[in-house]
């Protein structure tokens, strides 16, 4: 048996293995790799596999880095089955046409590449079968593969994968979540027996900050905005984040006596609207906590004083609401998308906030606001920011470097043999010499195009 890593080895992006027995060849993640420009030119190379080889495919989640270059698998040939939970077929969808949308403005502006269209996104979404949590299923090849999915706790639809083929368990980790998230439900234990575990290490060797309650931070935020009189812009991420802050927001203003209840709150994402739809059609996921407000007759993603922004005309117009009011707008790190009209608009005064609520990537505008730039371009305009800049990150999608530990640790069902990878090599480094001193269990870090035989 093998494992050969072809991305996030080394790296945070481009999620792509391949498990190999016999003729049997399954593909866990087929990712873009996302950052620098350097590394985003990696996404037109060839696949170093034959993709028509292909036995199946297994998707953990709807994360481009771990879903980016499907449609380019099906372009090389693949003709079999895209494995992956329906919520996360759906999101998919969105993520990819959202990335045909990228790469065409992309492509105007800077001559880089359209790798694929939406006909390419759509033929991969035909490709896409629906497999439930824990109910295992089999792949008629020669020999018996069993697979089976777990939740991951990570976004929406997220899973760890178990993969039972010639008498060993392999467990892909995906990307773990983090604790209490709202909307999703934990991340499940890891089962037991398991020969080999390929796990992530994002924060290998980083702790969250476990003392703030995630939503007292929120609060706190919201409210000092709103006392400063002014405007409070939230850089959205599209898929999960934002619908967060919404369930957030819905409590807030249903529970919190003392919240202003005149306050517009405007959803300015098409992306992130179509994706608060898939949460609403698949609420059988949810968490507990979640369902019991559904059950209460709540609709947890539309409250008083939210306003959905579907068109251009609809984003104008938050321009002319007059005073204090809320803006949740793509693109997370500010290089694209609607939010970047309402900075220009609202950067420069210092009555406004700007609230990110996730990683902001280096040469992004987020990233140069986030660092203390005191004017910056975009748009064609130079703006000065003066705004108050909130960022927190208790938000974090990722486990820590506690919870991986406990979550391989598995009260002390350890696994036979661990792989790190999704992970900056520092972080990945430093968790398995953790891991290999305290748990004494065989653990290597996945270096870039590395096969592992066991
Ligand atoms: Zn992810």
């Amino acid at each position: 048996m093998k494992i050969s890593f072809f991305g996030a080895a080394h790296e945070v992006t481009g999620s792509c293995s391949l498990f190999e027995h016999r003729d049997i060849r399954i593909l866990v993640d087929c990712g873009a790799f996302q950052g620098g420009d350097f590394v985003e030119e990696r996404n037109a190379d060839p696949f170093v596999f034959d993709a028509k080889t292909l036995s199946a495919v297994v998707v953990t989640h709807a994360h481009l880095d771990h879903i980016g270059r499907l449609p380019l698998l099906i372009k090389a040939g693949y003709d079999g089955f895209i494995y992956a939970t329906p919520p996360t077929v759906e999101l998919l969808k969105l993520v990819l046409e959202d990335a045909v949308e990228v790469m065409t403005y992309n492509n105007k502006k800077f001559g880089t590449p359209i790798l694929y269209n939406l006909d390419d996104v759509a033929a991969t979404v035909g490709h896409c079968k629906n497999v439930e949590y824990y109910e295992e299923f089999t792949l008629p090849l020669s020999e018996k593969v069993a697979i089976k999915y777990y939740e991951a706790g990570h976004i929406f639809g997220s899973a760890f994968v178990e993969i039972r083929c010639g008498g060993k368990k392999i467990i892909f980790s995906g990307d773990l979540g983090n604790v209490k998230v709202p909307i999703l439900r934990d991340t499940d234990n890891l089962p037991g027996d398991v020969d080999l575990l390929v796990c992530e290490s994002t924060y290998g060797d980083r702790l969250h900050d476990t003392r703030a309650d995630r939503q007292e931070v929120i609060k706190e935020v919201v409210k000092r905005a709103l006392d400063r009189g002014g405007v409070l812009m939230v850089p959205a991420f599209s898929v999960e984040r934002t619908q967060e802050i919404l369930y957030d927001l819905n409590e807030m203003i249903d529970l919190e006596k003392s919240f202003p209840q005149d306050i517009p709150i405007f959803l300015d994402s098409p992306l992130a609207i179509e994706a608060t739809e898939v949460f609403n059609r698949h609420t059988k996921y949810f968490d507990e906590e979640a369902k019991k407000y559904l059950f209460s007759g709540d609709d947890l993603f539309h409250f008083r004083g939210l306003k959905i922004c579907y068109s251009r005309d609809e984003s104008k117009k938050i321009n002319s609401t007059p005073g204090r009011k809320i803006i949740i707008a793509g693109a997370g790190m500010m290089n694209g998308g609607r939010i970047q009209h309402h900075a220009l608009r609202y950067l420069s005064d210092e009555k406004n906030t700007l609230f990110f609520t996730g990683f902001q990537a280096p040469n992004t505008l987020g990233r140069k606001i986030l660092d203390g730039a005191s004017s910056v371009s975009f748009l064609g305009e130079r703006v000065r920011v003066k705004c108050k800049i909130e960022f927190v990150d208790v938000l974090s999608a990722h486990a820590d470097r506690a919870r991986l530990f406990n979550w391989i640790k598995n009260n002390g069902e350890l696994p036979k043999k661990v792989i790190l990878n999704h992970g900056d090599l520092v972080q990945s480094q430093a968790f398995a010499d953790r891991v290999k001193s305290e748990l004494s269990i065989e653990i290597d870090v996945a270096s870039p195009e590395m096969a592992v035989e066991f």
